[in-house]
Formats: structure tokens, C-alpha cells, sequence
């Protein structure tokens, strides 16, 4: 008899990966404590439900990476895909969801297949024995959350986001910005520059206070509360502690010389520092926030070298438990400390129902090539899948590790093309073309193994 594996959640990333192991002939079992133990965002006790808006963002499979995403989750057969687009609603180029026909009939399809097993209630130990994914998500339930903690360790576990702004490195500014850390502390070239600066004088850093505390802020959620501030308070609230709060935290000129202007001294500077290994990301330190998005790209734009800034990704604060995945998982998401356990979906550090989904897809097909012993291809690097799992196990900064969406500063650079804004569009379907290549190639191989 095949090895049965076990699915802790039964949201996005655990519906997507029971069918996927399933398809494959593994037998599978879903515990979902859902309805018996309720969170504050979900509202049903179904499989896949869409806790808030009800999009799955862009579906451009050329220009876009989610939309990229879309495509290579349904070249692998994903049943989250098929669901969605069998309930499509209209929304221009994004793909929007009728929520309830979709989780109801994700729910429908896995209970359908003769080798699930939905079994609901809440488990709060983490398995011993057996092949498992963890699938539970940023409302993972306190008792989980703590055995978690206690194997990891109390650093290695967030319990909620305070996400600081990144930026794609081709969008700044170098005239005005530059490299070097402060007080040129580090032995390496590379440490002595590794963060990038960005000069305010008084009127600019006045403006900017001003912009802030005028800018429209996002309200917490039931069940999320200040005390999650503690150590990172966003810098709206640091603002409004007084006009120079940020001049001695986040934003404190010392220690930094401005090549461009060396006889001026900056009255603040915002730092940037690299968030990923290919160099372009960086994330604005210290900046978590609770601006509402459009007011946020708005304030941050002040910020001289920020003026035409992209972001990969824009602040927040919420609840979410997520590992420090780069440092925890292996390069197949499982747990190094107990390789019987995979983790998949949001509580990897991906953050979105797609990608929670796509982390779904690949920790179905690892877990059940393992239980079947068969060989597993390496996820190529090129496709969105590859960018996603690879920034996650490895591929980011640790220290600085934060949720992330898919986005094509993960992407490896295709060579000979040009950089910045004009050469996006030729660059982008460059992107996606090799992607598509990569996975096609993945699911080929994947299937001459089975
Ligand atoms: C308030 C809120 C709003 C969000 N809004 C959006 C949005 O608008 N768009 C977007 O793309 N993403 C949004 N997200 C992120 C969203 O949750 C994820 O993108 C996606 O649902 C994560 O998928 P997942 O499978 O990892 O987790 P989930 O879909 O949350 O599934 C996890 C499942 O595990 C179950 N579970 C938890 N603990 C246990 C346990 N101990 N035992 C058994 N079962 C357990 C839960 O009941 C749940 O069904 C939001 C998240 C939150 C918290």
C-alpha cells in the first residue's frame, strides 16, 4: 500500500497540493479545523475560501509574473486555477472569483476523488512519523503556531507582518542616491556599501512628516492589536510621537557622506538595503506601515531617488504567522530538522492566495515523488515557480526575510536586454517566454520519471 500523506489546512496551498498528490496516486488526508475551530477572517467551512478580496490579480501571462504564475498552474493541471476560471467574474485583465461556487466546488472536487479523506479538526502538535505538509496558513492556530515555535526557535517564527516597502533597484535614482554604509563599518568592499542612501534637507523631510500623518492609514482587523507593534512601530505612528522621531530612528542622517554633494549634510536619510541575492530588490528599512497603498506610493515618491520608484512590494501590517524560510526549509520545503514535514502556502513567506496555491502545487508533486520514490527534477530557476521557491529556501536575505509576492525582480536577468522602464515590455515577455520554456520542460521531465 502507497504511504498516505497528510495535509494540515485545507486552504489554498493545501487543496492544491492534496489534488496534486492525489492525481499522482498518493492517498491523502486533509485535516482542516474548519468549522469546528473558527479564525477571525474566514467566514465557512469550506476548502479554498477566499478570506478578503475575491482576485487573483493580473492574468497577462506575458507582461505580468502572477499572471505568469496562472499559467504555469494550469499547464500542471491546478485545480485552484481550473476552479477559478470555471468561476470567473468579469474584471478587465484581472481574474476575479466568485467566491462561494469556488471554494465550494474545491471542496467538491477533492472529497470527489476516491483517494482524499477530509477529517476536520485542529491539530496541534507537529507529527512525528509520517509524510506531512503543513498547510495552515497566517492564521495558523495558536496551539500549532507554539509547537512550531518551539522547534524552530522563537526568532525563526513571525506571528505578524511588518512589511517595509521594496523597490526594484532599477527604478532608483543614482544620481541622487548613493552606496555606503554607515560609517563604512564592514571589512569588504561590498559591506562598507551595502546599503543605499537617499538625502532629504529640512524642507523636503518637513514635507514628508507633513504627507505622512495626512496620509490615509488602513484599520486593523478583529483579532489583530497594537501589541503586535512592539520593536517595529510603522512610521506614521513614529511620527506622530513627534516631527523628530524618525530624524533619530530609521531616518538618522550620522555616519553618511553624500558623494554627490559632500559639503552638504543631509538633515535625514532614508536607507535602502539589498533584499535579495540578484540585487534587484531593496526594501526601505525600518518603513514598515499602515498607509493605504495608493497614499503610500504617493509619500514614498517624495523621497529624492524615490521620485519614479516601482515597488515589488508596499508596507503593511497584519497578522501572519510565517517561518524564516531560508533559513529552515531545504530546497523542497522540507523542515531540515524533521524532513518528514513540508511546509506550504503563506506560512512559507509567500504571500497571496496564488502563490499559497503555486507553494501548494510544488509540495503536493515533491511530497508525493518522495512517497512513490521517484526522481524529482530540480524546479528550473527561470520559471516563476522556480523564482518563488528559490527566493523562499535560499534565495533572499534571511535576516531581513518578509512575506513576497511573485514579481520579476526575482527573476534572473535574461542577458543582452535593455534595462530600466523602455526596455520593460521586450523584457518582460523575455521573462515569461523563458519561464514557460523552463516549466514546460519541468512538467515533461516530471512526467518521464512517474
Ligand atoms: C485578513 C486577511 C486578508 C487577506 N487578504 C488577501 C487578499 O485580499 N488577497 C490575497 O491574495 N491574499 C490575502 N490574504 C492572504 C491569504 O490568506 C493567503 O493569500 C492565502 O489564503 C493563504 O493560503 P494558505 O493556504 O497558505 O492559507 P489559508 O488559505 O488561510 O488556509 C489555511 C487553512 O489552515 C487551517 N488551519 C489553521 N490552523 C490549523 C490547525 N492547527 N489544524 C488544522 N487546520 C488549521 C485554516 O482553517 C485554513 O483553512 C489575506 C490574509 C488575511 C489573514
Amino acid at each position: 500500500m502507497t504511504q498516505e500523506l497528510h495535509i494540515v489546512g485545507g486552504g489554498m496551498a493545501g487543496s492544491e497540493a492534496a489534488w496534486q498528490a492525489a492525481q499522482l496516486g498518493v492517498p491523502v488526508v486533509i485535516h482542516e479545523m474548519r468549522p469546528k475551530v473558527e479564525t477571525f477572517a474566514h467566514r465557512t467551512g469550506n476548502l479554498a475560501e477566499m478570506v478578503c478580496s475575491n482576485s487573483f490579480r493580473s492574468d497577462d501571462d506575458e507582461q505580468n509574473a502572477v499572471g505568469l504564475l496562472h499559467w504555469e498552474m494550469r499547464a500542471a493541471n491546478g485545480l485552484i486555477m481550473a476552479t477559478a476560471d470555471k468561476n470567473r467574474l468579469p474584471a478587465g485583465g484581472a481574474l476575479a472569483v466568485d467566491r462561494d461556487p469556488f471554494a465550494e466546488d474545491v471542496t467538491a472536487a477533492l472529497k470527489a476523488l476516491p483517494n482524499v479523506w477530509v477529517e476536520y479538526g485542529e491539530i496541534t502538535e507537529l507529527p512525528c512519523d509520517g509524510q506531512w505538509i503543513i498547510a495552515t496558513g497566517p492564521l495558523t492556530s495558536s496551539a500549532l503556531g507554539e509547537a512550531i515555535r518551539a522547534e524552530t526557535g522563537a526568532d525563526a517564527l513571525a506571528f505578524f507582518d511588518a512589511i517595509a516597502p521594496i523597490v526594484y533597484a532599477e527604478s532608483i535614482d543614482m544620481s541622487k542616491a548613493w552606496m555606503q554604509s554607515r560609517y563604512d563599518k564592514g571589512e569588504t568592499e561590498a559591506e562598507q556599501k551595502a546599503y543605499l542612501n537617499c538625502p532629504m534637507d529640512r524642507e523636503q523631510y518637513e514635507a514628508f512628516i507633513d504627507a505622512l500623518l495626512a496620509a490615509e492609514k488602513t484599520e486593523f482587523h478583529e483579532g489583530e492589536t497594537a501589541g503586535y507593534f512592539d520593536g517595529c512601530l510603522p512610521i506614521e505612528v513614529m511620527a506622530e510621537r513627534g516631527r523628530e522621531t524618525l530624524r533619530h530612528g530609521p531616518m538618522k542622517p550620522v555616519g553618511l557622506t553624500n558623494p554627490h554633494q559632500p559639503e552638504v549634510k543631509a538633515h535625514a536619510v532614508v536607507q535602502l538595503r539589498r533584499d535579495n541575492a540578484l540585487g534587484t530588490l531593496y526594501n526601505i528599512v525600518g518603513f514598515q506601515t499602515k498607509m493605504k497603498y495608493g497614499a503610500q506610493t504617493e509619500v514614498l515618491r517624495m523621497i529624492p531617488g524615490l521620485e519614479a520608484a516601482r515597488f515589488a512590494r508596499l508596507g503593511g501590517i497584519h497578522r501572519n504567522t510565517f517561518l524564516n524560510s531560508p533559513t529552515l526549509l531545504d530546497a523542497q520545503m522540507r523542515l531540515k530538522s524533521r524532513p518528514n514535514i513540508r511546509f506550504a502556502g503563506q506560512i512559507t513567506g509567500v504571500e497571496g492566495y496564488v502563490e499559497s496555491a503555486a507553494m501548494g502545487l510544488l509540495a503536493g508533486r515533491m511530497a508525493a515523488a518522495e512517497i512513490l520514490g521517484q526522481p524529482l527534477p530540480e524546479v528550473p530557476q527561470d520559471s516563476a515557480m522556480g523564482a518563488l521557491i528559490h527566493h523562499i529556501t535560499g534565495g533572499a536575505e534571511a535576516k531581513t526575510f518578509q512575506p513576497m509576492n511573485v514579481n520579476f525582480g526575482l527573476f534572473r536577468p535574461v542577458d543582452g536586454l535593455k534595462g530600466g522602464r523602455r526596455g520593460r515590455k521586450d523584457r518582460y515577455k523575455a521573462y515569461t517566454d523563458r519561464a514557460k520554456s523552463a516549466w514546460t520542460d519541468w512538467l515533461g521531465a516530471m512526467a518521464n520519471a512517474a
